[in-house]
């Protein structure tokens, strides 16, 4: 898989791509990302590629062109279109789900705007979608290009050890994971819970699933609606509302 990020700060997603899980993916190319730097594009002759807002107001509007030429650009590079995503607080809210289903594309470019947004004519001609990471507003869309392709590329082959290190995690199967413990087994006079001690690994994956269950009812009950629990769960749930 392919991810292509345009920004006028392409250092800033570079930095956090080359580290960590990441970082050693992408090393051993498990997939790609490459950042381009949309004022690369610009055809304005002080390289500029953000002008005042037409009907005035405050802060500037990302100029059309420069995103335009850079698009292109990548188009050439990757030999079809990608999928376009436009990070904007205006988009559905990036879930798991979503994630998952990012996954299974070969190619995803991301426009990262900054000061008021970008021209609409962007976003009507080229964007394909819209996704925002929260009900708030950031002065720029790197961060938002970052949690989603970390997000996304962690589900690739290759990336973690094994599809079990998702899958278990919060938010996949729609309930939030079981509490986690390690070593000492006694810490500031908390012991770590017996059962995890004990080497039978059908009562922890219980205990295990009980947990989640029992965490997802106390910190977010509304996933609850939509989890598959069999009924004895349901019924745990119902008696411990
Ligand atoms: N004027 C825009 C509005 O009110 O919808 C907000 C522009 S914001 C200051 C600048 C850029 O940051 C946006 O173009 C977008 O790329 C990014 N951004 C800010 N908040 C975001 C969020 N919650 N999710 C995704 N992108 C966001």
């Amino acid at each position: 898989m392919r991810f292509d990020i345009m920004t006028i700060f392409p250092e800033m997603c570079e930095n956090y791509i080359g580290e960590s899980v990441i970082g050693r993916a992408v090393a051993s190319g498990k997939f790609e990302v490459k950042c381009h730097n949309i004022r690369d594009y610009t055809a304005d002759k002080h390289k500029r590629t953000d002008d005042s807002p037409y009907g005035g107001g405050m802060g500037m509007v990302m100029t059309a062109q420069p995103i335009d030429d850079c698009f292109k650009a990548v188009i050439g590079e990757c030999g079809r279109r990608p999928h376009l995503i436009y990070m904007s607080p205006q988009g559905k809210t990036l879930t798991q789900k979503r994630a998952v289903e990012l996954s299974k594309l070969d190619n995803i470019a991301i426009l990262c705007g900054h000061y008021e947004g970008i021209d609409q004519r962007v976003i009507d001609e080229l964007v394909d979608e819209e996704i925002s990471i929260g009900d708030y507003v950031l002065t720029g869309g790197e961060l938002p290009a970052l949690v989603l392709v970390d997000s996304v590329a962690r589900m690739l082959d290759g990336v973690l050890s094994s599809a079990e290190c998702y899958e278990d995690e919060s938010h996949f199967s729609g309930l939030l994971e079981y509490p986690q413990y390690t070593r000492p087994p006694e810490w500031h006079l908390m012991a770590v819970p017996d059962i995890l001690l004990s080497g039978d690994h059908k009562k922890i994956a219980e205990w295990r699933r009980m947990m989640s269950i029992k965490n997802t009812l106390e910190k977010r009950p509304e996933m609850l609606k939509n989890a598959d629990l069999t009924q004895k769960e349901k019924d745990w749930v119902r008696d411990n509302i």
